[in-house]
């Protein structure tokens, strides 16, 4: 077999299990050996009973005291109980639904457990520990990777694929990392490190083998990007050399802050200059990152361009145009709207009007970016909150013009070194200033016990005419973890307990239309506590209201709560932000008490990314790029920044990476991944 070859011809694994495979990503062998571990279980070593920690799994070595008991506790759940001794103590165990282990498990015989514990009363219980006579080495004794699942597909069937995957290696493989880069770093070769990976034989090895392939992935993030970045740097862009800015700030009915005319300035400089504009204007939400997308679509009109600006939702793409248009109008430009949820005839006449260049400005959605679009003259693609969009999207947007500038708005802030990797081909500029006159959100971290203070207090919000967002880590109850409150529970439950307000629902589920018209209700003022999951994270202004509540804020990570809160707080009256979630444990509670001592979106996200690792920022697919599948690298800023100088390296000798065609294959499937491919 070779790598290319399907793991449905493995050994023991049948149709069904290749199928359910599938959902992992996993077809060929190739993909098998790129399947890496989520992590390791450390079964070497040996814990004596006494040593036992509660809440962590542990391996003893323990000879079976009593024989198992098994009793019936209810319709379809036997539990079975015995105890297991060492020199240093005695342990209870516990099987659910595990008949075999009664009849496998002989007293007398000592056996090697692998298993979680936890405390009852005195004595530590194991819940359903792994076993095998001591000595035999196959679930104890040594590392075992331990894989994402699906339905239909066990550990051991990874195990099946990645060993299938792994004998069939080449024994030269080609590596794409340069040697010297290798050396640098210390990092093994791509063989040796995809072996360690799935086979470590101790922890330090599995972290060796990581390191590679997670340097890998950045490099070849890098180069991609770096590549995206050479290839608009190579075609000009148009130069609009007339600003013209002073109509344009005295056109608006505030003045702009200083952070906003930097970015203004910086932007503007590229533009004059000939090069083509790649920035990406960073700010927390609320610093008004519009006006700064408003100015250079003026500039653009002003030079008589087009310019276009796509938003992620029909309704921000709406709130822009109710914003810009009458601005616009004021300095004589033209400004159109273009969504999916308009009729053909209205789209028909909006690309025609935009085809022949009576329209300067086109806000809209991803609507643009369809074919049927045709600009006269575009000369500036603004895309607004761009983790929404891949890397690919905000490509097509520029190609519908010659020489087109681009400025891309995010309100996600990242720490400096992992903006410049994952910005690659963007240059950077930051809002880091609020309008004036903004008030403090006052944010509480709150347990369960002050649930019914918490519904008085939404209920008073309402009475001084604010509004109320609640915020759900789940749509329905049933999924994933118990315990969690879904919006569907939430929004009954509070239906229940204020019958006098009007609840609303929306979540990933409820179709575009439906919530658009939703939040448009809540916009208007027609619904007075809008129940829903994180779909409303991104962009909406509703400046009446004055509570945001998220339920198991736990759940979260900083950032995406820290946005969260940037839904209240926009208009004139003192708004509030109430986090659930403090009673999940020290380190919940220490986190949500960070958030509420702090409004620094910057200061935010390091902790965040100190917290959880900077997996999260690329696992929650936050920024439009391809998926990474290991790059969770926690403060290693040296191997970001490593990689990125490798990869930039090698682009200034070879920027159509054409004397690098394996290097070019790996970036291509990369990025294939999040759309279209990119040496096309
Ligand atoms: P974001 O950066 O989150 O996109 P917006 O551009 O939506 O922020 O701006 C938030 C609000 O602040 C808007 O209502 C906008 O009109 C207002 N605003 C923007 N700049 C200023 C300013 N310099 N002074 C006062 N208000 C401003
Ligand atoms: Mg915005």
């Amino acid at each position: 077999m070779t790598l290319d070859d399907e793991i449905r011809f493995v050994r023991g694994i049948g149709p069904k299990k290749a199928q359910a495979m599938e959902r992992l990503g996993i077809r060929t062998l190739r993909d098998a050996v790129e399947f890496y571990p989520r992590g390791y279980e450390d079964r070497t070593a040996v814990t004596r009973v006494c040593d036992l920690t509660e809440g962590e799994a542990a391996c003893i070595h323990a000879v079976l005291g009593t024989a198992l008991k098994t009793a019936h506790i209810r319709r379809g759940m036997d539990v079975s109980n015995g105890m297991a001794y060492d020199t240093s103590g005695a342990v209870s165990l516990r099987f659910f639904n595990n008949r075999f282990a009664a009849s496998a498990l002989e007293v007398g015989g000592e056996y090697a457990f692998y298993g979680k514990v936890q405390r009852e009363g005195r004595r530590f219980v194991m819940i359903n520990p792994e076993f095998e006579p001591v000595g035999m080495d196959r679930k104890t004794g040594r590392i075992l990777p331990v894989y994402s699942l699906t339905a239909g597909i066990h550990q051991k069937d990874i195990q099946t694929v990645t060993d299938a995957a792994l004998c069939v290696l080449p024994p030269q493989m080609a590596d794409f990392l340069p040697e010297d880069v290798r050396d640098r770093f210390a990092l093994p070769e791509l063989r040796e490190a995809m072996t360690l990976i799935h086979r470590p034989q101790t922890l330090e090895q599995a972290e060796t083998a990581r390191r590679r392939l997670v340097f890998e992935e950045l490099f070849l993030l890098s180069c991609g990007l770096g590549h995206l970045r050479e290839r608009r740097a190579g075609i000009g862009g148009v130069p609009l050399r007339d600003l013209g800015l002073r109509d344009f700030y005295h056109t608006l009915p505030f003045s702009l802050t200083r952070a906003q005319v930097r970015a203004i300035e910086e932007c503007c400089l590229d533009i004059a200059s000939g090069r083509p504009l790649s920035r990406l204007v960073q700010g927390d939400v609320g610093s008004g990152k519009t006006m700064v997308a408003a100015a250079l679509c003026w500039v653009a009109a002003h030079n008589g361009k087009q310019a276009a600006l796509m938003a992620p939702t029909e309704l921000l793409a709406q709130q822009h145009m109710q914003t810009l248009q009458p601005l616009f109008a004021r300095l004589g430009v033209s400004c159109g709207l273009l969504t999916g949820s308009m009729t053909p005839k209205q789209k028909k006449e909006m690309q025609e009007r935009l085809a022949a260049g009576e329209i300067s400005v086109a806000i809209g959605t991803h609507a643009l970016l369809s074919e049927k679009v045709r600009f006269s003259q575009l000369a500036l693609a603004v895309v607004d909150e761009q983790h929404r969009f891949g890397v690919n999207q905000r490509a097509m947007l520029t190609q519908k013009g010659k020489h087109v500038h681009l400025l891309v708005m995010s309100a996600t802030p990242i720490p400096r070194t992992l903006a410049l990797l994952i910005y690659g081909d963007l240059d950077v500029s930051i809002i880091d200033e609020l309008p004036p006159g903004r008030q403090k959100i006052e944010s509480y971290a709150v347990g369960k016990n002050m649930r019914r203070r918490i519904d008085a207090f939404i209920d008073k919000q309402c009475q001084l005419g604010g509004q109320v967002y609640v915020v759900c880590p789940l749509v329905e109850d049933g999924e994933g973890d118990t315990g969690r409150v879904s919006a569907e529970s939430c929004a009954a439950r509070l239906q229940q307990v204020l019958p006098h307000r009007r609840v609303g629902l929306v979540h990933g589920r409820t179709k575009a239309k439906e919530k658009d018209a939703i939040m448009q209700a809540f916009a208007d003022g027609e619904i007075d506590i809008l129940v829903s999951t994180t779909v409303i994270e991104v962009g909406v202004d509703v400046p009446n209201a004055t509570l945001m509540v998220v339920e198991n804020a736990d759940c979260f990570g900083l950032s995406q709560l820290h946005q969260l809160r940037g839904r209240v707080g926009r208009g004139t009256r003192q708004s509030y932000c109430i986090f659930f979630g403090a009673d999940q444990g020290e380190s919940a509670r220490q986190r949500l008490t960070t958030l509420c001592s702090t409004t620094d979106g910057f200061a935010i996200a390091q902790a965040d990314l100190e917290q959880r690792g900077a997996g999260d920022f690329f696992g929650t697919r936050q920024h439009g790029l391809p998926p990474l599948k290991l790059a969770n690298l926690a403060g290693d800023t040296r191997l970001m920044a490593g990689a990125k100088q490798a990869a930039d390296a090698i682009l200034r000798l070879d920027p159509e990476l054409s004397e690098h065609p394996e290097l070019r294959g790996r970036i291509h499937r990369m990025f294939e991944r999040c759309g279209e491919g990119m040496f096309n």
